[in-house]
């Protein structure tokens, strides 16, 4: 039994120790790379593959959210997973379902002031994995990385008993993070949709050219992305990885993030930066194509 529909199958088929990813579907290598590490670290590996409708704010996102599943379950199964958990929307949220999971502070800036409830909707299906499959570990991307200190956050103040990792941003050879949204990405867009991490990667050739002024980089990287034509750009901010709050400073780990819209499509990216190592992590380039784009 391979594809299971409830979290009573999911508990019953898994055996050993329990890494679960969770993710909306469409897999990328960003999602590979994230089994891959579940499949080194555990003895069952649950892939759950729902995408959670009280996370989306725009119900017109929602409706084109690009699905696949029997595609889906065979990347995972190469990739390392043993069980992929694909619950209906009347599983995950059952007539009556009441209960909303609000982590405070740490969804507040950001995602969470540009898409309203989204983080509830985050934090609710992610405690309901938690509760239902009962993993010992989670793997998230950092590509998303308030939504990984929102799930840190969660999961430390609720005392659960999963340890949360986070795994680094996979991009495409010319720097464009995977994200499922690309698919809807013309070719024409997808180079403009390039000036994101372009930005992002001149920010931290200039912090370790001795920069220091938060204002400064984060002007870099708006006006680098505002003069690229099509782009809507929703906001950069240099944020605390831990509490996700934005900062003025350089301290400790931290992310500069942004969202922007091409046409269309929400995208977001970051760098990390290790402010007393004085690195910066870009995340990981594919050699060639992505399966987005039809490499293998
Ligand atoms: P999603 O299906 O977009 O909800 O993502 C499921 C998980 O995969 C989340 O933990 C994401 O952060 C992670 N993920 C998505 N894109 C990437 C990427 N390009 N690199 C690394 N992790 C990613």
């Amino acid at each position: 039994m391979t594809i299971v529909r409830t979290f009573a199958d999911v508990r019953s088929a898994a055996s050993g120790t329990v890494g679960l990813v969770p993710t909306m579907g469409f897999l990328h290598e960003g999602h590979l790379s994230l089994i891959e590490s579940a499949a080194k670290d555990n003895d069952t590996v649950v892939v759950s593959v729902f995408v959670n409708p009280t996370q989306f704010g725009d119900p017109s996102d929602l409706d084109v959210y690009p699905t696949d599943l029997d595609r889906d379950i065979e990347l995972a199964l190469d990739a390392g997973a043993g069980l992929i958990f694909a619950p209906s929307v009347d599983h995950m949220y059952p007539f009556g379902h009441r209960t909303v999971v609000t982590v405070g502070g740490v969804a507040d800036a950001m995602e969470g002031a540009h898409r309203t409830g989204h983080f509830d909707g985050v934090a609710t299906v992610v405690t309901k994995l938690f509760s239902g499959v009962q993993p010992d570990s989670a793997y998230f991307g950092k590509k998303d990385a308030q939504q990984l200190a929102v799930v840190r956050s969660l999961a430390a103040d609720l005392a659960m008993p999963v340890a949360v990792l986070g795994m680094p941003v996979i991009r495409e050879q010319s720097g464009l993070a995977l994200s499922s949204r690309n698919v809807h990405l013309d070719q024409q867009s997808r180079r403009s949709a390039d000036c994101l991490s372009a930005a992002l990667f001149r920010a931290a050739e200039s912090y370790l050219a001795g920069e220091r002024s938060v204002q400064h980089i984060r002007e870099l990287v708006a006006s680098s992305i505002s003069s690229v034509p099509g782009i809507d750009l929703e906001y950069v901010e240099l944020a605390d990885s831990t509490t996700a709050r934005p900062a003025m400073a350089f301290a400790g780990e931290q992310f500069l993030a942004v969202a922007a819209r091409v046409g269309n499509v929400r995208l977001i990216d970051n760098v990390t930066f290790d402010t007393d190592a004085t690195t910066v992590d870009l995340g990981i380039r594919l050699a060639g194509p992505s399966i987005l784009q039809g490499g293998s």
